[in-house]
Parts: C-alpha cells; sequence; structure tokens
C-alpha cells in the first residue's frame, strides 16, 4: 500500500487526528492523535502551514450555465422571468461550448475545495442529445468524484410549461437516455468516481406522467433522484393553479417521497411538511447565493434539521450565483443563517457541516464527507497565507470568517486533483480564453 500521511497540520476538522490523518488504497486509514506517531508506514507530507477539511460536496449545480454568467438580459429578474430570458440562449449551446462549460464548473470547483460534485443537466435541444457523455468525458479528464443527474424538461409553453419547445425532449427519449447512461456510466460501491441519478427539472417544465415514470425507472435501476423544489412563490402558485395542491403534496403523488431523492432549494416548505420529508428520507441542498440573487427567499436550515432532514449545500447553476466556488458558498450560507437564527442557534461549524457530512447523505454517499477511519481519502487543504487571513486566531473559523476561496491542495481518493493551488498538467488560461470566445458567441 502506498500510505501518505498528511502531517501535523496547522488545524483539522477531525478529532482525535491532531497529528494528521493517513490515506492509503484511497481510504482514511489512520488518525494519528497528539504525541503519537503512525502505525502504517507512510511517506509524510509536511502540513503545518495547511488546515485540512473533509473534501467538501458540492450538491446542486448547473454546469452549462457558466456560459452565461450576468447576462445583461437575465439581470434583475425573479426565477421565472429570468429562465425565460436564458432558455433561448441555452438552446444554441454545441457540443463544443458544452464541454467548455462543464470544464470550466468542475475546474472552479475544484479549486475552491470540492471532491464531489453533482450537475443537474437538463438542457438537451438538438445536437445536444449525448450531454452526459460530454460531462462524463470531463469529470473523468479532471479527476472529480461525480453524481451526474440525466435531467429532463417535456412540458413546454404549448402544454403550460415555462420552456420554449426548442430545450424539451419527449417522454420516450428522456426515459430511455436516463437507462443508458445509467447502464453505460454508474458506478456502484464506495469508491465510485462517476453515478448517475435521474432528474427531472422542476413542477413546471415536467409532465406527471414523467415524473412518475422516472420514480420507477429508479426503483429498477437503484439510483438517486433530483428535481428542483420550494424554490419560490411562483412555484407554489403554479402548483396551486395547475395541479390544485402544493409542491410537497404534486411529489408525493407522483411517487417521490423517497429516500432515493434530494431536493435543490427547499426555501417554501411549511412546518407540517417538514416531519414528512424527515419521515421519507428526503435531504434538501440548500444554495443561498442563488436564492439571494434570484430573491427567491432562504431555506428554514434549523427547522429542517430540528424535523430530521439532512441539509446539504450547493453552489446551484453559475447563471443564478454566478460563483461556482463551494467554500465562498460555506461563507454565504453561515452569513445567511446567522443573520436569520442568531448566535446562539448556529456556527460556522454547521455551515463546514453542511458542505461536508449533510451533503455526503445528500448523494448518498455516507463513506465521504468526513474525516474518519474507513471514510474515503478526500480532503481539501487551504493554507491561511493571503493578506484576508493575516491576524487569524482560530484557523478554521478564519476560512469560514474570512473568507477563504483557494484550497492549496485537494486529494479525491488518496490522489492529489490540485496541487499547490493549481490542477496539474491542466491548462487553464487556455480554457478561459476558450470559454469566454464560446459564452461570447452564444449571448450572440
Ligand atoms: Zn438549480
Amino acid at each position: 500500500m502506498n500510505a501518505i500521511w498528511i502531517k501535523d497540520p496547522m488545524a483539522i476538522l477531525a478529532d482525535g487526528a491532531e497529528r494528521g490523518v493517513v490515506a492509503g488504497d484511497g481510504k482514511i486509514v489512520e488518525l494519528v492523535a497528539k504525541g503519537a506517531q503512525p502505525k502504517t508506514n507512510a511517506a509524510a507530507f509536511e502540513a503545518g502551514a495547511h488546515v485540512v477539511l473533509p473534501g467538501l460536496i458540492n450538491t446542486h449545480h448547473h454546469f452549462f450555465q457558466t456560459l452565461t454568467r450576468a447576462v445583461p438580459a437575465a439581470l434583475d429578474r425573479e426565477l421565472f422571468p429570468w429562465l425565460k430570458a436564458l432558455y433561448p440562449i441555452w438552446a444554441r449551446m454545441t457540443p463544443e461550448a458544452l464541454d467548455l462549460a462543464m470544464t470550466a464548473a468542475m475546474a472552479e470547483l475544484m479549486l475552491s475545495g470540492c471532491t464531489t460534485t453533482t450537475d443537474h443537466h437538463y438542457v438537451f435541444p438538438a445536437g445536444l442529445e449525448h450531454g452526459l457523455d460530454i460531462e462524463v468525458a470531463a469529470a473523468q479528464r479532471l479527476g472529480l468524484r461525480a453524481l451526474l443527474t440525466r435531467g429532463s424538461m417535456n412540458l413546454s409553453e404549448r402544454d403550460g410549461g415555462l420552456p420554449p419547445d426548442s430545450v424539451v425532449q419527449d417522454e420516450d427519449a428522456i426515459l430511455a437516455d436516463s437507462k443508458r447512461v445509467v447502464d453505460r456510466y454508474h458506478e456502484r460501491g464506495e469508491a465510485a468516481m462517476v453515478q448517475i441519478a435521474l432528474a427531472p427539472c422542476s413542477p413546471f417544465s415536467v409532465t406527471t406522467s414523467l415524473m412518475r415514470e422516472t420514480a420507477a425507472l429508479a426503483d429498477r435501476l437503484d439510483v438517486r433522484m433530483h428535481t428542483h423544489l420550494a424554490e419560490t412563490e411562483d412555484e407554489n402558485r403554479f402548483c396551486e393553479s395547475l395541479y390544485k395542491c402544493r409542491p410537497l403534496d404534486y411529489l408525493e403523488d407522483c411517487g417521490w417521497l423517497s429516500g432515493r431523492v434530494w431536493l435543490a432549494h427547499g426555501v417554501h416548505f411549511s412546518a407540517p411538511e417538514m416531519p414528512r420529508l424527515a419521515k421519507a428520507g428526503v435531504s434538501i441542498s440548500h444554495c443561498p447565493c442563488s436564492n439571494q440573487a434570484l430573491a427567491s427567499g432562504g431555506c428554514p436550515v434549523c427547522e429542517l434539521e430540528a424535523a430530521g432532514v439532512h441539509i446539504g449545500l450547493g453552489v446551484d447553476g453559475s447563471a443564478s450565483n454566478d460563483a461556482s466556488n463551494l467554500m465562498q458558498e460555506v461563507r454565504a450560507a453561515f452569513m445567511l443563517q446567522r443573520g436569520r437564527y442568531g448566535v446562539n442557534k448556529l456556527s460556522h461549524k454547521d455551515a463546514l457541516r453542511w458542505a461536508t457530512k449533510g451533503s455526503a447523505a445528500c448523494v448518498g454517499r455516507p463513506e465521504l464527507g468526513e474525516i474518519a477511519v474507513g471514510k474515503r481519502a478526500d480532503l481539501a487543504l487551504f493554507k491561511l497565507d493571503e493578506l484576508r487571513f493575516s491576524g487569524h486566531g482560530d484557523p478554521i473559523a478564519a476560512l469560514v470568517l474570512c473568507g477563504a476561496h483557494r484550497a492549496d491542495r485537494v486529494m479525491v481518493n488518496g490522489n492529489w486533483t490540485v496541487v499547490d493551488g493549481a490542477i496539474p498538467d491542466f491548462d487553464l488560461a487556455d480554457l478561459m480564453r476558450r470559454h469566454q470566445a464560446a459564452a461570447r458567441r452564444l449571448h450572440g
């Protein structure tokens, strides 16, 4: 076994690991306590300048939206008009542009300390039917652990939905491709690097039939399910008008109150709805920046957790955040929720917990999100050598409070994916040049 000892860190988010952690065979094999030596024969990585966290896990994103950050037509709009401004632009994406968008999103996440990400890819215009294949290849090139979701939309304006015809597919095509990508790419087991989930986009862009058939297919294939829910008051009104019920009732009616499910946003759940989510084992991806940018509201994290619902963290798509920086999202979550709940109900450690252990529950991977023996060796190491940290006391609190935004080292499955603040063998400047050019062409 080629083991590595992350030795004598400045600080580490784990109990009984003052002298660091030993990784081998892709797992954490040992925590080294104060005054102890590793029992495993391991090469030392001197971590005296590093604060060590469990790798951060991003539970909601739309990578393709990195091509449409800060688009003038979508500025200063709430969700529905914001989507209507962007759908026609997304419909013009090419396979090359999509590849650049996905690569850019994942690179940005990795450099912010992310070791596992999800992506909700739901736009499949003509010519981009193989979006998931492009995405899997990009994740594998970068070495990022990924739970990629085969999203879908089949309820267009013509049938009372929000999106135009140009970005929807029919139900048979969606279900056939969903099965194809699960059969082809979904890995099982604790070391899995690529997994697939099924993810109809939202109540206002998908038919009831597709919601139900997707749930049945996910059961048959034994994969997770994801969608947007309880994001805005507009969505509540849409469900009341079309389905004569609230979004959660609609979800239940579609067979979606299941432990396979994690939901993006969860802003507008009522108090009686929260225990229903908990009982079913549904978890929530909290997306604080997106919710603030679109003025959607704020997720009631403390009430949800008190009811027994797991809370993870997501950056959401890069047209509503508009960044893909997960460490900054930890700070945003802390600030938003501290303002809401006060100093006694939550601390910076809660925000870090959402981005790690809470997010691991969202993606259904209990082997991730913690620095403990037997968990996967997914770690994020930060230095406190920028002006913003100068004068700090508690190093872990400093990451959140001073605004850490770039990891110095990141490890996935025991392999370094970020070294000295960069992705090895990866030309970031070239990617940015091509990505910006693709975005310009798309905006028209
Ligand atoms: Zn979203």
